[in-house]
């Protein structure tokens, strides 16, 4: 690994290549490369994308999934992104298409349409604003429509129409989109959890079912937030126990950062988040330096990337 880990840092210098890392990547990827890793920056969707948009290198490749190199290309045009495989998708991404925004505004006129990050850049292209998991409250309450269209997740989105509900009064439309990993936390599995672990607290995450968050909740206190707002929840805590309800390799990021806390979870992985491994980002970098051709790059049409970018920057003036 340290072999490959010093090619990968060779080749990005040489290259001018970003490396942007989601924190469900494998912890070997997680590390920052001033740490002795690859990765420029390790982050949540918002972060990231965040990072893409300032990033001036030639090159950015993004160790995550499908839509997020389609967003840190639609921020950064100027920039060839790649990611190191192109099969690393999302069961929410694919969820819903553009078509679909489309019949949403015919049944429901004058509603807007609020796009969780996890979709795909046709799709992001007919929606009035993106939001990602931490910034999805607010920009819910910013809108004086009673009534809003939220896709695609619903757990994420019933789990927010409470909070809207109770801040605002809002009617919130959902799609029945589903994150293939956080929709396996059952009420039954985490209630014999909270049982073997009365003390810890729990970290959920928006993408969890809204019946295992209500069950959860009544037994422990803890968050419900975005991989953010757990991480940094943990640092405000006095508990030395957590129950961790989302992706297992964020349980990486949080023993690596609180070493002094105890992290207990199922460890669900996200099939589409392991595809990508050191080796095929060096593979990446490799077919960089001697020019090949790489079918890795996103690759965007101008008019859609115009049209994505709108929603898309709209969300960065609540970051
Ligand atoms: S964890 Fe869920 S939402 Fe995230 S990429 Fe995997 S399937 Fe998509």
């Amino acid at each position: 690994m340290e072999e490959i880990i010093a090619e990968i840092k060779r080749l990005k210098k040489q290259t001018n290549t970003l490396i942007l890392a989601h924190y469900y990547m494998s912890p070997e990827i997680q590390v920052l490369e001033k740490e002795g890793g690859i990765a420029d920056h390790l982050g949540d969707s918002l972060a990231l994308s965040v990072a893409a948009s300032r990033s001036e290198a030639t090159n950015i490749i993004f160790c995550g999934v499908r839509f997020m190199a389609e967003t840190a290309k639609i921020l950064n045009p100027h920039s060839r992104v790649f990611i190191p495989d192109m099969e690393a998708g999302c069961s929410l991404a694919e969820s819903i298409t553009a078509a679909d925004v489309i019949q949403l505004r015919k049944q429901h006129p004058g509603a807007p349409v609020i796009a969780y990050i996890n979709t795909y850049a046709e799709t992001k292209a007919e929606c009035d604003i993106i939001c990602t998991s931490r910034n999805a409250l607010a920009i819910a309450a910013s809108f004086k429509e009673d009534t809003l269209i939220f896709v695609p997740d619903v757990f994420m989105g019933n789990n927010l129409r409470k909070s809207i509900q109770e801040a605002t009064g809002k009617k919130l439309i959902l799609w029945d989109g589903r994150c293939e990993v956080h929709e396996q936390f059952r009420s039954a599995e985490m209630s014999l959890m909270q049982a073997a672990y009365p003390e810890a607290e729990l970290l959920m995450h928006w993408e969890v079912p809204d019946a295992t968050v209500d069950s959860a909740f009544k037994q422990q206190k803890g968050v419900l937030g975005s991989t953010s707002d757990i991480i940094s929840y943990v640092g405000k805590s006095n508990s030395k126990q957590f129950i961790l309800a989302s992706e297992c390799d964020l349980g990486a990021v949080l023993k690596s950062t609180y070493r002094d806390r105890e992290f207990i979870t199922p460890c669900i992985r996200c099939p589409h988040m392991k595809r990508i491994t050191l080796q095929n980002t060096l593979e990446v970098l490799r077919k960089l330096e001697k020019g090949s051709p790489i079918s890795e790059e996103i690759d965007l049409d101008h008019d859609l990337m115009d049209r994505a970018r709108i929603p898309l920057e709209r969300m960065l003036t609540f970051s």
